[in-house]
């Protein structure tokens, strides 16, 4: 039932998209001292290579993290970008980029001692793997692994104890019916807890189900007055990932999107800079590279 691994994707685009966002919400959400909950409702393995056999197939991460390494020193990178690539190298030596960190790691890095992490995820390699990382952190409570449904398993965390927490929801979207989940999930979930900061990770594919999601989410969040931001970065419009010789390596995907519920009044401008940077550098300058709009109550 599960092909998705994402350690052949670890580091590409998407991540670079997600991951950012996801440390400017971090970052915000740490300035006030009360304790945080942080859910990651698809965890994957939570460490991957990018010089191992998975990375190696696709070498996605040429295109995405990597080449933001090769590059960042011609631009002034912006201080949400920065911090992305200061935490990302923090997790190697000597000046390597051989590890790269999924999302269970970038948000254990950030954590306070007061606050608490819940991984779900499914496959069967994964979820060893990722229990075989996290215990080597040796952090105790305050980070869990579940084997669980991250879409159902959820639904008993909310509301969490101090009523602060970061949901984060990055399937794989293999099974066609993820991004009805997606959309049932967030609903109940912002029924059990109101004041929530969510945030989805989409892919823009030519399917309708991932056209329909983030607009599913707007007029979710447009009904019940949620302030909404979405951010997308678009890479290619061929599906093709080729490799420096213009030979293509295998289909890739073109482009992704990152829809925050509740975003944080900061995250708009800091998406700007940041987005307009990482476009200009994994997109060669196109000018659709990335969008970053608003709506709801702000
Ligand atoms: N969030 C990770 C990161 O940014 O580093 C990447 C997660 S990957 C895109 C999606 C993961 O969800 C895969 O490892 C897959 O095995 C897992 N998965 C798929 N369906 C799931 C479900 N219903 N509940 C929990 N995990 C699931």
């Amino acid at each position: 039932m599960f092909s998705y691994r994402h350690a052949f994707h670890a580091g590409n685009h998407a991540d670079v998209l997600k991951h950012t966002t996801l440390l400017a919400i971090l970052r915000h959400l740490k300035l006030k001292d009360t304790a945080l909950t942080v859910f990651d409702t698809h965890a994957g393995a939570g460490l991957y290579r990018l010089d191992g056999d998975y990375a190696n197939t696709t070498r996605e991460a040429s295109q995405g993290y990597l080449r933001l390494v090769e590059q960042i020193s011609s631009i002034h990178p912006s201080p949400a970008l920065q911090d992305y690539m200061d935490v990302v190298a923090s997790f190697n030596s000597g000046g390597s980029h051989k590890v790269y960190p999924g999302s269970p790691f970038l948000i254990q890095h950030l954590l306070r001692d007061r606050d608490k992490l819940k991984l779900f995820e499914l496959h069967p390699t994964d979820i060893k793997t990722l229990t075989a990382h996290i215990d080597q952190l040796d952090v105790g409570r305050q980070v869990a692994v579940l084997c669980e449904d991250g879409f159902e398993g959820i639904r008993k965390f909310l509301p969490p104890p101090t009523c602060r927490a970061l949901v984060l929801c990055d399937p794989s979207y293999e099974i066609k019916s993820d991004y009805d989940r997606v959309t049932n999930m967030v609903t109940d979930a912002l029924t059990r807890f109101a004041t929530g900061i969510y945030a989805v990770w989409y892919p823009i594919i030519p399917r309708p189900e991932a056209h329909q999601l983030p607009r599913k989410l707007k007029t979710l969040c447009n009904k019940t007055g949620k302030p909404w931001l979405n951010a997308t970065l678009t890479v290619k419009s061929s599906k093709f990932i080729t490799d420096d010789a213009g030979d293509i390596i295998r289909p890739g995907l073109p482009a992704s999107g990152i829809f925050v519920i509740h975003p944080p009044y900061t995250l708009k401008a800091t998406l700007q800079d940041t987005l307009k940077q990482v476009a200009q550098v994994l997109s060669n300058h196109r000018s659709d590279g990335y969008t970053v709009e608003t709506g709801g109550n702000r």
